[in-house]
């Protein structure tokens, strides 16, 4: 089976809005106290559009001095500014105005992040609402963060305060910037903390767009901070400041490890949102048709750019051959190509060193002893596309089933009964999500509980909603 592939992407159509920001943002500020300020050493990064691999516009590059600033400015809007100290309904009333601004700019923002990421507008607009959700949900919590009351002896009153934790640094990586920002921003200020946003050096623009936003909403000045700029810099300044309370950091297990290392200077608290290799797991009692679109979806979504891909596809042996081939089909029905044109349903990776990581695993599948059922190229010619592909053949010992390849790679294995899928599906120092499909109820429960992941669908996959935690086991994502 081939897959129908001339992705070069020669112009697109950006609408004038857009045009006109990125016109204005050719060099881009830091955002430190509601200010726009260059870089103290006037360094620069180019921003990358990977469907064409032109250059969208140059950033300001962070390090240890702006993180300086920026933390100063967090530090005294927290210790003395009006945020923390406002009551809870006026801290709400801005995080509506915020939430109403980000809905208002709905589109050219889902267009910037296309843009700057390469992920569809589809997948964009589809993350965005994921995001608002999020948004609006902590929002509404601003109002609701309770403390309890205890048994007290006569003459005593014990109670419990919820306390803001400080300044925050917020990580973030380049998969998917809006939503990933808003996850942090929110919960952060709706709680009355200040928070210093680090964008991806892959993909900074859509959070400076939210900056002015936020600006334009009402936040007292050093509540919420932009600062672009690349990890060892920027990132590594903000998880070693003395004077940051907490990191929530989203990206790689590699980088989590070295910011809980950073952190032990004042001992501050750490979130990890790492990576995964989540199973996949299809009885031959499932709902077949159903079943394949989401396994599609599973390791298609963002590219397969997503912590909570399903990149591991378990089948019992007996559907096996036909749950492949079917996939395969919708495989070859993926429209590759320029992520703004709506009809097409497979971007191009978000940067050449994720290319070139990509298609080092495309290799090592094939070395491996791997079938590529379909696909198992980059495609050459410009911007960072590759095959999506399905690899069969494939057993838990081989590199494409063990390690996060972070790209529309499929590892299909098969398993024989339920201890077989569970072991399997197991058998991963990762534990970030999985899903479940069978017809029996029974089964859907005791295998969602053996799997030992933070998030199990069962006969759906990659669902988000923002009222359900997303925990972790093992290295895929840790709570500190
Ligand atoms: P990926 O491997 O998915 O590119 P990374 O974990 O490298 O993800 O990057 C995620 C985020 O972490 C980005 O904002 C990046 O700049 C930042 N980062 C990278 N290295 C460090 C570091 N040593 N300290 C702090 N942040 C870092």
């Amino acid at each position: 089976m081939t897959i129908a592939s001339d992705p070069l992407v020669t112009s697109q159509r950006i609408s004038t809005a857009v045009e006109a920001w990125l016109d204005a943002h050719q060099q881009a500020q830091l955002m430190i106290g509601n200010r726009w300020v260059p870089a103290q050493s006037g360094k620069t990064f180019e921003s990358i559009n990977p469907a064409t691999e032109n250059v969208l516009a140059h950033v300001a590059e962070a390090d240890r001095a702006d993180v300086d600033d920026a933390v100063k400015a967090a530090r005294e809007a927290f210790d003395s500014g009006p945020w923390p100290r406002m009551s809870s309904h006026d801290r709400a009333r801005v995080m509506r105005r915020f939430g109403e601004l980000l809905e208002e700019h709905a589109d050219q923002l889902a267009e910037l992040e296309t843009l700057d990421n390469g992920m569809t507008i589809g997948a964009s607009k589809a993350f965005f609402k994921v995001g608002m959700e999020s948004y609006h949900f902590f929002a509404g919590q601003a109002t609701v963060v309770m403390g309890h009351t205890m048994p007290s002896a006569e003459g005593m009153f014990n109670y419990t305060r919820r306390e803001p934790i400080g300044v925050v640094g917020g990580i973030i990586p380049w998969n998917a910037p809006i939503v990933s920002a808003l996850w942090k921003i929110a919960p952060a200020v709706a709680c009355g903390n200040t928070i210093i946003l680090k964008p991806a050096e892959q993909a900074s623009l859509t959070c400076l767009y939210l900056g002015e936003l936020a600006i334009e909403a009402g936040f007292p000045a050093g509540v919420i901070n932009v600062l672009t700029g690349f990890g060892p810099g920027a990132g590594s300044a903000l998880s070693e400041h003395l004077d940051v309370d907490k990191i929530s950091f989203t990206g790689s297990t590699e980088v989590g490890k070295l910011i809980l290392q950073a952190s032990t200077g004042n001992l501050k608290r750490v979130t990890l949102e790492l990576g995964g290799k989540s199973p996949n797991v299809v009885f031959a009692d499932a709902a077949v048709e159903e079943a394949v679109p989401y396994a599609l979806a599973a390791f298609t979504t963002l590219t397969g750019q997503a912590c909570g891909a399903g990149s591991r596809l378990f089948v019992q042996r007996e559907l096996k051959d036909e749950f492949v081939e079917k996939l395969a089909q919708q495989v070859a029905g993926l429209k590759i190509g320029d992520p703004l044109d709506p009809a097409t349903t497979l971007g191009p990776l978000a940067s050449r060193e994720q290319f070139d990581r990509v298609s080092g695993y495309l290799a090592a599948g094939k070395e491996g002893g791997a079938i590529a059922k379909i696909g198992g190229e980059a495609l050459a010619g410009g911007g960072y596309f590759v095959q999506p592909t399905i690899f069969d053949g494939v057993d838990n010992s081989m590199r494409i089933a063990r390690e996060e390849i972070f790209g529309p790679v499929l590892s299909v294995i098969p398993f024989s009964d339920e201890d077989d899928a569970v072991f399997q599906g197991n058998d991963t120092t990762y534990g970030l999500g999985a899903s479940v499909w069978t017809r029996d109820v029974s089964r859907a429960h005791t295998i969602a509980h053996r799997l030992k992941a933070g998030m199990v669908w069962v006969n759906t996959y990659l669902e988000l909603d923002p009222t359900m935690p997303l925990g972790g086991f093992k290295i895929g994502r840790a709570h500190v």
